[in-house]
Formats: structure tokens, C-alpha cells, sequence
């Protein structure tokens, strides 16, 4: 996926991802459930300009992490990461 001018850094979800984690999670590290590739969450590349936000491996740009907004609701599905390091 080549689509540089529509994503940003992982640093973006920051916000969303503080109403469900007492953390910052900005600097949690997740594992790739594509690659097994471990890196901090904010230096994965996050879309934002969609429904829901999306946050794809830096390296095989496999999904790792989505979040939806419905209401007063976030639903958050980390089926994509293999772990992440609290
Ligand atoms: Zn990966």
C-alpha cells in the first residue's frame, strides 16, 4: 500500500487509545501479527481519514489495530497484533 500523503504516525491515535488504556500507549510496543515485527505503537503508520482509525505494521503493513467510534461507544479490535507490552 503506497498511500503516504493519507497516513500519519501512530502518535495520532493517542487520544482515542487514552479512554480505553490507563497507559501511554504511544510507547507501548506491539508485536505484528503479520510479520512478528516489535515496535513502538506510534512509530506504526495510522489512517485516520476513515470511518474508524486504523493503525497498519510499519514493515508489512498489516493491520494491527482498529478503532470505532459509534455514539458514545469505542470499539477497539487488537485481533491484528500478536501482543502488546504494557
Ligand atoms: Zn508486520
Amino acid at each position: 500500500m503506497d498511500d503516504v500523503a493519507t497516513r500519519v504516525d501512530g502518535n495520532a491515535l493517542a487520544g482515542e487509545l487514552s479512554e480505553v488504556f490507563s497507559h501511554e500507549m504511544t510507547v507501548a510496543r506491539v508485536a505484528c501479527g503479520g510479520c512478528g515485527a516489535v515496535e513502538q505503537l506510534g512509530a506504526d503508520h495510522a489512517y485516520i481519514q476513515a470511518p474508524g482509525m486504523v493503525l497498519r505494521c510499519c514493515h508489512c503493513d498489516h493491520v494491527l489495530l482498529v478503532m470505532v467510534r459509534a455514539g458514545d461507544r469505542l470499539r477497539v479490535s487488537l485481533a491484528g497484533s500478536r501482543w502488546i507490552d504494557l
